[in-house]
């Protein structure tokens, strides 16, 4: 029944559709839920989004009844859908042969069959993390942490949008699961971790919560845990996990945007508790870094990139390896739609449109972070009650960067940096836009970190 409903949907553009379900597998059809297995989450998304919602018309014009549509994640895609031509007969494998990752299908909620880690990404692993400078201590203590070297407990990994925090995590998961199968790992968001409490909370169900993540855990990774600043009750409980799992020595690893001691509205408990381990910071990636971070990329996706188109890539983005790796995803996908090779003149055509993008999307967190790394200051700075000469400068710079570069209100503003009155920002604003036009040193320090802002 499939092999006909595909045959239909593959019939309006053959070609595309060989093309992308190369990358699928059919896993069955029962229960009127159809099982595909997708190479990796490019096809999946891409199918998902322009075959998906034909395919599913198809199968419910051929059995009759409407059919929902559950992925797995499998790199090794042993009979793809596209080379069996549908003519004769897809053979299948029984689902649970090699699973890593069920995600959450189109239309049924995030299911786990027979698969060994939850919610981990097998992309994620140490062999594909790129180890540089900018990175070398995190990628370090994270597999000292994973594989029983030198264990720092908790071990606290943080820095900027984009630069591997959850990628190094999935990869502890990964490495502790294969060295010690048995050890109960459990991977969590912050934001994960406050609704489940609240669900807790809500239907009486607070021991199952609590033993979920205490007695029913040897390694605990916490993603993103400035998730829960200001809520208090929250923090209050993971103050205690974190305490029985220490205590218990289970091995603790929380990834944060910011330093412990940066972290807003966290009791400060929590937070001399995050500095008591190691802290671990990930900087910005350096342009070797971003060179094997594309080209690797591009293997793992069987995108074809010659250096020259490599280094072009990673010199354009700078500030985030997630739009690094987007970029080129979306330069292949567009090459593969249009037949035409990804090269320099394609690269440097579609990354003006790219990069208008990004300046559309910086943050006040960005801004924050380019004038604390021009000035040598923590983002912490920005927000305190400092008043020294140099820290007042750059939060009058960057208060200017935000209202010039963002849509911002002046109280928006205020609040970003600590709490400060909408007047203050207004008067700094104003301040920094005359000197701008007077003096020439400070025309310099904004240039500076308009460039580094800048993404060419
Ligand atoms: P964060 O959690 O810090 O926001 P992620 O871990 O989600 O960032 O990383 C964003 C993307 O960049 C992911 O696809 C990840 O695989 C990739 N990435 C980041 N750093 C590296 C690296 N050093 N080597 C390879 N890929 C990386
Ligand atoms: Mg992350």
């Amino acid at each position: 029944m499939f092999e006909a409903a595909a045959a239909r949907t593959r019939d309006r553009s053959p070609a595309t559709f060989d093309q992308w379900f190369a990358g699928v597998q059919f896993d069955g059809l029962a229960d009127g839920v159809l099982t595909l297995r997708a190479q990796n989450e490019f096809v999946m998304d891409w199918v998902r989004n322009n075959f998906v919602p034909d395919l599913k018309e198809q199968l419910r014009q051929v059995s009759g009844v409407a059919v929902r549509v559950t992925w797995i994640l499998d790199p090794d895609i042993a009979h793809p859908v596209a080379s069996a031509r549908l003519a004769t007969p897809v053979r299948t494998r029984p689902m649970s042969s090699r699973p890593l990752l069920v995600r959450s299908a189109d239309d049924v909620p995030m299911s786990v069959r027979g698969t060994t880690l939850e919610d981990i990404n097998p992309r994620f692993t140490f062999a594909n993390f790129i180890v540089g400078p900018s990175n070398q201590l995190a990628h370090a203590a994270a597999l000292a942490s994973a594989t029983g070297g030198r264990r720092y407990n908790p071990l606290f990994l943080c820095g900027g949008t984009g630069l591997g925090k959850t990628h190094l995590v999935h990869a502890i998961a990964q490495r502790v699961h294969a060295e010690r199968p048995s050890a109960r790992i459990r991977y969590t968001s912050a934001e994960r971790f406050t609704n489940d409490f609240i669900t807790g909370l809500q239907h009486q169900k607070m021991d199952e919560f609590r033993s979920r993540y205490r007695e029913q855990c040897d390694v605990l990774l916490v993603d993103d845990i400035q998730f829960l600043a200001g809520r208090v009750q929250t923090q209050e409980e993971f103050f205690h996990t974190f305490n029985a799992l220490h205590n218990a020595d289970k091995q603790i690893v929380v990834t944060s945007d910011k330093y412990p001691q940066a972290l807003e509205r966290m009791e400060e408990r929590l937070v001399s508790r995050f500095a008591s381990g190691l802290v671990a910071d990930i900087q910005l990636p350096e342009l070797e870094t971003r060179i094997a971070i594309v080209r690797n990329k591009a293997v793992l996706e069987g995108i074809a990139l010659d250096d020259e188109v490599a280094l072009h890539l990673a010199q354009a983005i700078r500030s985030n390896v997630r739009e690094l790796e987007g970029t080129l995803i979306r330069l292949a996908a567009k090459s593969s739609l249009t037949g035409r090779a990804v090269d320099m003149e394609f690269v440097r055509s579609e990354l003006t449109t790219a990069l208008a993008h990004r300046t559309q999307m910086l943050s006040v967190d960005d801004i924050q972070r380019a004038v604390c790394q021009h000035f040598h200051l923590r983002t912490s700075d920005l927000t305190s009650k400092d008043r020294h000469k140099t820290v007042a400068f750059a939060r009058h710079v960057a208060m200017y960067l935000c209202k010039q570069r963002l849509k911002c209100s002046f109280p928006e503003l205020g609040r970003a940096f600590g709490g400060r009155d909408h007047t203050t920002v207004m008067s700094a604003v104003r301040k920094i836009e005359t000197q701008r036009i007077d003096d020439v040193s400070v025309r310099g320090h904004i240039e500076a970190i308009e460039r580094k802002l800048a993404v060419e």
